[in-house]
């Protein structure tokens, strides 16, 4: 069997929290224990949330914390060009197209179909799905406004993509063993995934020629990543994965998802709603050995 690749892929949007821990320890441990290697990257593609201070302060975290990463380290905004290209690509397969609608274009076309009536559907995030009024528009007009610099997303044409990808599309799965504070990658399944309950999702934002989706695939396959262990929060995201790793051409790693940390309210964890962070932990004295401890790792 080839040596597992496992990632932890954090976002330099803000300090790392408890939930990060989590993520990266289980990675660790799973690392550790299948004789695989652990990598590191950078989802740094949001220009005006990422910011430098965030990236060294994060890699600083997670050194405390005992974690050492196999180089290189991967950024994803150096990659910018591999993104536009999968893009084009796309686009010239007739799998993509461009999307002028503002976020206020899309709502007025929403509130216009529940005023008729209609409810519009969501996505698994709550969003309403892209009631498609770009979809179609001609060949022309789309390269003239493009060209006349008429600011732009890209977006799947989900039923193309279907169309080309018929599947069924599958996320394989595995599940943790855990004995003390070892974890070890257990039994596997296969879970139908049900990528068009994403409707027509952006591929490639106005201000970067990528999204989550489209990076988080391609790095996965760029670094060779066998087993993706991230939070529950993702997991629908899992099924447009399993999609676009099939339109690509890229082979689809086993995936788990694991349990979310709550704060006292029952809300995850987050960042926005000011979670302590490792770095005001540290600051109040825990010691790594602690935090391990108490979250299952020692
Ligand atoms: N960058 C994402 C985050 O910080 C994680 C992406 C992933 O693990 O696929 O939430």
């Amino acid at each position: 069997m080839t040596r597992p690749v496992f990632r932890f892929a954090p976002s330099p949007n803000g300090r790392l929290h408890l939930g990060h821990a989590l993520s990266a320890l289980l990675n660790d441990a799973l690392a550790r224990s299948s004789g695989g290697r652990l990598l590191l990257r950078i989802e740094d593609i949001d220009p005006t949330r990422s910011r430098p201070d965030l990236v060294a302060a994060l890699q600083d975290d997670l050194a405390w914390l005992g974690l050492r990463f196999a180089a290189p380290v991967r950024r994803q905004s150096a990659h910018l060009d591999t993104y536009r290209a999968l893009v084009e690509g796309l686009a010239a397969r007739g799998l993509a197209y461009p999307c002028f609608c503002s976020r206020g274009t899309i709502a007025a076309a929403v509130a216009a179909e529940t005023a008729r009536g209609r409810e519009t559907a969501r996505d698994p995030d709550g969003a309403p799905l892209y009631p498609g009024l770009c979809r179609g528009l001609p060949e022309a007009e789309a390269r003239a406004r493009r060209e006349a610099g008429e600011p732009h997303t890209w977006r799947l044409d989900m039923a193309r993509a279907l169309s080309a990808a018929p599947g069924p599309h599958a996320v394989r799965s595995f599940t943790v063993e855990r004995a003390g504070p070892v974890h070890r990658i257990g039994a596997g399944a296969i879970e139908p995934a049900d990528p068009a309950r994403w409707g027509d999702p952006v591929l490639a934002r106005r201000d970067v020629p990528t999204s989550y989706h489209l990076a988080v695939v391609t790095d996965d396959a760029a670094q060779g990543v066998t087993h993706v262990v991230r939070g529950a929060d993702l997991r629908a995201s899992t099924d447009l994965h399993v999609l676009l790793q099939a339109l690509l051409g890229a082979p689809s790693p086993c995936y788990h998802h694991h349990t979310l940390l709550l704060d006292a309210s029952g809300a995850k964890l987050a960042k926005s709603r000011g979670s302590r962070s490792l770095a005001d932990l540290r600051a109040a004295g825990e010691a790594p050995a602690d935090l391990r401890r108490r979250l299952g790792f020692a």
